[in-house]
């Protein structure tokens, strides 16, 4: 079941470099049910990619992950490509029997990292940067699990400036999202397709990509009404709307 082996007693003091590639089914295999992830699909492996080597008698751990997954943005609940990278530093203390019952391993090796040493070869310490070893090989799974699940986004956001929902209409708020505007003006039928942009004027939105929009689309339908035939020119509610207002 372990797949992410390190040989111990193979490593010197100077740094190899070791690469892992976990499939999405071994992190949806792993996460139960209270521990999905996320509202997040996995859509492409996990890439881990370390240095190990000796420090004395201590061995040190180092890399980065990378994967990716499709999330639901906490402000606009739109789906979107959620790019997964971070990095860890492990340092682990070869563990000795005389350890056991000893202050420091009272504190930190449970029945819990007792188990994990017996199956690992390896446990962590109270957090992703210590812990222990024992025999000549570790198996990385659990640790590889803990660092993927301390990357998962807790508020995934499409865009840092990701401008929400509108809180009058409930709608995706417009601020010149490219694909929705330009769709939007081809004729009433896209519009109602795309209906899902927020077209209120709100003289309180301050933020001034919001007012530039704003006054964006209003020009843009006042020119596209000048060219229209008259016949659906009248019939978006939002260009009339707009220029009433102003
Ligand atoms: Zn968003
Ligand atoms: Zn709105």
């Amino acid at each position: 079941m372990s797949q992410f082996k390190l040989l111990i007693d193979r490593l010197t003091d100077r740094p190899q470099r070791f690469d892992y590639e976990a499939p999405p089914e071994w992190w949806t295999h792993r996460a139960g049910e209270d521990d999905r992830p996320g509202e997040g699909e996995i859509d492409r492996p996990f890439r881990f990619e370390l240095t190990a080597r000796r420090l004395g008698e201590d061995v040190l751990v180092e890399g980065s992950l990378e994967g990716g997954l499709s999330a639901e943005c906490s402000r606009c609940t739109r789906r979107y490509a959620h790019a997964l990278r971070d990095t860890f530093r492990l340092v682990l203390e070869p563990y000795g029997e005389d350890l056991r019952g000893s202050a420091r391993a009272h504190d930190s090796i449970d029945p819990e990292g007792d188990r994990a040493l017996a199956v690992n070869g390896m446990c962590l310490g109270d957090d992703l940067e210590a812990g222990w070893f024992r025999g000549p090989v570790i198996f990385l799974d659990d640790f590889f699990a803990e660092v993927v699940a301390t990357a998962m986004p807790i508020q995934p956001l499409c865009d840092e400036e990701c401008p929400g929902l509108c809180p009058h209409c409930g709608m995706e708020r417009g601020m010149g999202r490219a694909s929705g505007a330009e769709s939007g003006r081809r004729d009433g039928q896209a519009t109602e397709q795309t209906a899902a942009v927020c077209r209120c004027t709100d003289e309180r939105v301050e933020s001034p990509f919001a007012v530039l929009a704003n006054w964006k689309g209003k020009s843009e339908s006042e020119s596209n009404a000048g060219k229209a035939s008259g016949k659906t020119g009248g019939r978006t509610a939002s260009g009339a709307g707009s220029r009433k207002r102003s």
